[in-house]
């Protein structure tokens, strides 16, 4: 067996695939190495070593030191220097590195060889006592408590109280003979300490450190790390033995992090900082201002590297070209410049936000470095949402009061407000505000679409708040329940903090953060890179994209977003507006048929006009239209002058109006008198909107010249003969309509399969049925038994806790609910192979979710308008 591997100095024994022998660091700077970067030259001692070791009674095995001293004295001769030498000593650095990085292990010993003759070595060859010194001390320090147990603290101690007895405040004020005078203090610590002097010789340096590697794999933090993440023990850590350069030896040397292209905007051109004359963690620790690498970057103040130390940086153009062409995507780099040389130390996958995911994808497929389907995988559909709504500006300033779910991307400041009618009144004079309550039902809508945001303390994602705002694409944090809203004393209180109506707040619908005052925000922008990535997008999907949309403009949002139709829209929150709810009121609290059919009469034109222009605006794109779904329970008169005002307009007495408004009260109404229910037993509302539908859709048929095929859905089916008793009374009216217009078109009556049982004989329904629409908001709450509106008290529990693997309601659950669409999907297709297939719950617009949706073969998925193009790009990543 070969127990050790070289890297760097032209030799390169392992590389990238080596991982499980080499582990994570040990393959990753053999690769660096392999394809020709400066990489400073070391060894790795391989994990079979450490498995060999604890195999054999805590023995290494007899030929290692050999192949150690080999390998180490190749180094000496790369670098021109000698391990332990008094003039030109040769330094290392230890480190770790198992397969995957694991906290709770020994990480890095630096500058391992010096002591009290080779620091004057190091004096004389850098030219700099100071520095040698300084390096001595850290080194004790490390080597001190990572391998012989010395608690941290007592070096620290005395550090400080060195530097009070010398007056200074930073490390940088030490003197070269002060470092001198601790360095002994260190040592007499550790003797102290540990009953042994420190080791003077570099080769039990040496062995000390990388004993401490492996016996580090089995202390009691790495074991606890392995079982909690089910590493298991026989994997072993390697150790990784590399030759120390100095990018703090002089005015020719440096340190630098740094991207290869700009990871906020995508640009091709470096991003980072250097420091001349400094050590890695000077860069961070921001004692010195780093300086910008290309001169056009820099501001005439500033010192490039470009031009300060121009060999080493072009040199570094030809490495950033070398990196990209080999890792194929943009990397995030760390680099020290010794005398003029350049060293890289690190190289891997820079992060970026989704405007650079977007430019470099598609500059890099441009560039032929990557393909085009490549690139439509790298950008995450949901970071999408970043580039369609305004952020939060990354350099305001923030107090953060509450976090609930993030229910619907964007960020919004405005003044609390606490009812949908105070909304309206302030937006419509122009001011900012957003809508604050404890929930929010579909009278709320209007006062939602004028406010800049909502914020709700109960509910999950697919509450009413989240899926209303997702769908008019206002920022919502829904579910925030740490926040206590009082309507009577109109304040709120969070973390302490107790805020009046009036009061500002900002709200994250990425990340469901609320904040106190006004945190700026930067407005989205769309590049010509994001209708690329679309086309190229297109170009590779099966699943077709719809939107859920009901008002005018949600349509155009959709279209413009790319969507090829309606998959839902939901009739009711038409219902809602002030000049009609007055008539649902009447209609629904209305006790015979007459005059329930008059109030009905007059919603007809309201319709009309609603669908009339949807089909304007869709042209001739399908368009499903779901007849009323919410249980009645929603529509009723709440307040005594909403009760009054319907008892006056049907000639009735407001004590008879009280009592019908009880009789009609539902105890659990999402299970109660709602969906096709509602138009079995009150069959003249599914009438008139049958009639409103395709009235419209004559209409404008004979206006546009374009053929016009309505989709009537029925919702929450759960037995065949729902679908087709209102099957059947549709079919009536629609005949009725074509006779009195003398023309007819094409239609279709689908269902939405949204029950358990609808999905279980999905076979028998699609006798009845054109299609069908997976309604997976339902299902889910059906399903699990879980309700969708006051899962926010303790699902958020379950997701950290790991009872449920993701929010059943963001991401189907592919076992259970997942399980219902695909027997869904089967019977259907069995009695009808050409069935149309598609979803419309909010799950239609889950990456996540989309991947099961391709694989179990839907045509579709219809989801909120904003959500239109992640819905594409993940429908291409799925095809892929
Ligand atoms: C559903 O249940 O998934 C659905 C789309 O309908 P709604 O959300 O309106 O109940
Ligand atoms: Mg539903």
């Amino acid at each position: 067996t070969k127990w050790v591997y070289s890297f760097g100095g032209g030799l390169n024994e392992g590389g990238a695939e080596m991982r499980n022998l080499l582990g994570g660091k040990g393959a990753n700077l053999a690769e660096m190495a392999s394809i020709g970067l400066p990489v400073p030259p070391g060894f790795t001692i391989t994990t079979e070593v450490c498995s060999a070791f604890y195999a054999n009674g805590n023995n290494y095995p007899p030929e290692l030191a050999q192949e150690v001293a080999a390998a180490l004295h190749r180094v000496e001769e790369v670098m021109g220097l000698v391990f332990g030498d008094a003039n030109a000593p040769l330094l290392v650095s230890v480190r770790s590195g198992a397969r995957v990085s694991m906290p709770g292990m020994m990480d890095t010993v630096l500058n391992l060889g010096l002591n009290d003759v080779t620091v004057e070595g190091l004096a004389r060859s850098s030219g700099d006592e100071r520095f040698a010194w300084d390096s001595y001390r850290r080194f004790i320090q490390m080597y001190g408590s990572v391998v012989m147990g010395v608690p941290h603290h007592r070096f620290e101690d005395l550090l400080e109280q060195a530097k009070r007895g010398l007056g200074v405040h930073d490390d940088t004020a030490v003197k070269a003979a002060d470092w001198r005078e601790i360095v002994e203090g260190y040592k007499e610590i550790v003797q102290r300490e540990t009953g042994k002097p420190f080791p003077a010789d570099p080769q039990a340096q040496l062995w000390g450190a990388i004993g401490a590697v492996f016996g580090s794999w089995m202390n009691p933090r790495a074991n606890t790390y392995r079982k909690l993440h089910e590493i298991p023990a026989s994997w072993g850590t390697a150790v990784n033995v590399q030759s120390m350069v100095f990018g703090n030896m002089g005015e020719d040397c440096a340190t630098g992090v740094c991207f290869t292209r700009d990871p906020s905007t995508g640009e091709d051109m470096f991003y980072g900082e250097y420091l001349v004359n400094a050590q890695g963690e000077d860069v961070v620790a921001g004692i010195r201002t780093p300086q910008p690498m290309a001169a056009l970057r820099a501001t005439p103040d500033q010192a490039p590297m470009e031009k300060v130390l121009p060999k080493a940086y072009e040199e570094l153009l030809r490495v950033r070209a070398l990196l990209e062409k080999h890792y194929r995507d943009m990397q995030d780099i760390e680099f020290t410049v010794q005398s003029n040389t350049l060293y890289m130390l690190q190289t891997r996958t820079g992060k970026r936000t989704a405007a650079a995911a977007l430019k470099i994808a598609i500059d890099m497929a441009r560039e032929g470095l990557i393909t085009q389907e490549e690139a439509i995988q790298r950008v995450p559909p949901t970071s999408l949402d970043q580039l369609l709504h305004p952020t939060l500006d990354p350099k305001a300033e923030r107090t953060q009061i509450a976090r609930g779910l993030p229910a619907s991307p964007g960020a919004a400041a405005g003044a609390i407000v606490f009812t949908a009618e105070e909304v309206e009144d302030r937006a419509a004079l122009g001011e900012d505000v957003i809508l604050v309550r404890i929930e929010t039902s579909p009278e709320d809508v209007h006062g939602m679409h004028a406010a800049r945001g909502v914020l709700t303390t109960r509910g999950g994602m697919t509450s009413h708040a989240a899926v209303v705002a997702r769908g008019m694409g206002r920022v919502c944090v829904a579910g925030a329940g740490s926040i206590h809203v009082d309507y009577k004393a109109q304040t709120l209180t969070a973390n302490g903090v107790t805020l009046k109506a009036g009061d500002w707040i900002t709200l994250d619908g990425g990340t469901g953060a609320v904040y106190v005052g006004k945190v700026a925000t930067i407005p989205p922008t769309l590049s010509g890179d994001f209708s690329t990535l679309m086309g190229w997008a297109d170009d590779v999907r099966r699943l077709r994209v719809r939107a859920n949309a009901e008002t005018p403009d949600d349509a155009e949002t959709a279209r413009k977003f790319g969507a090829e139709g309606i998959g839902l829209s939901r009739t009711e929150h038409m219902f809602f507006g002030p000049d009609r709810i007055g008539h649902v009121r009447q209609m629904i609290m209305a006790d015979d048929p007459e005059a329930r059919t008059k109030a009905i009469g007059a919603l007809l034109p309201f319709q009309r006009d609603d669908f009339a222009s949807i089909f304007r605006i869709m042209r001739g794109l399908p368009v499903t239209i779901r007849l009323l779904d919410p249980p009645l329970h929603e529509f009723l008169p709440h307040g005594e002058a909403e009760l009054a005002e319907v008892a006056t307009a049907l000639g009735q007495s407001v004590e008879s109006l009280r009592a019908r408004r009880s009789a009609l009260s539902e105890a659990n109404p999402m299970l109660g008198h709602r969906g096709c229910r509602l138009g079995i037993t009150y069959p003249e509302i599914y009438a008139m909107q049958v009639r409103a539908i395709i009235e419209a859709a004559i209409a404008v048929s004979r206006e546009t010249g374009e053929a016009i095929v309505p989709e009537i859905m029925i919702p929450l089916v759960g037995v065949k003969t729902e679908l087709d008793v209102t099957r059947k009374a549709a079919e009536d009216v629609v005949a009725a309509v074509f006779a009195e217009q003398g023309t007819t078109l094409d239609y279709l009556i689908g269902t939405m399969i949204e029950l358990p049982r609808a999905a279980i004989t999905a076979g028998q329904i699609a006798e009845a049925a054109d299609f069908f629409s997976f309604g997976t908001n339902d299902l889910t709450q059906t399903t699990l038994g879980l309700s969708r509106d006051d899962a926010g008290s303790f699902l958020p529990y379950y997701v950290d806790h790991g009872l449920l693997p993701k929010d059943p309601f963001v991401s189907i659950d592919r076992e259970g609910v997942g399980a219902l669409v695909r027997m869904g999907v089967e019977g259907g297709r069995k009695t009808k192979p050409k069935l149309k297939l598609g979803v419309c719950g909010e799950h239609g617009g889950d990456p996540d979710s989309i991947a099961f949706f391709e694989q179990i073969g839907l045509d579709y998925v219809s989801c909120s308008p904003f959500r239109v193009p992640v819905a594409r790009l993940a429908a291409a990543q799925a095809a892929l």
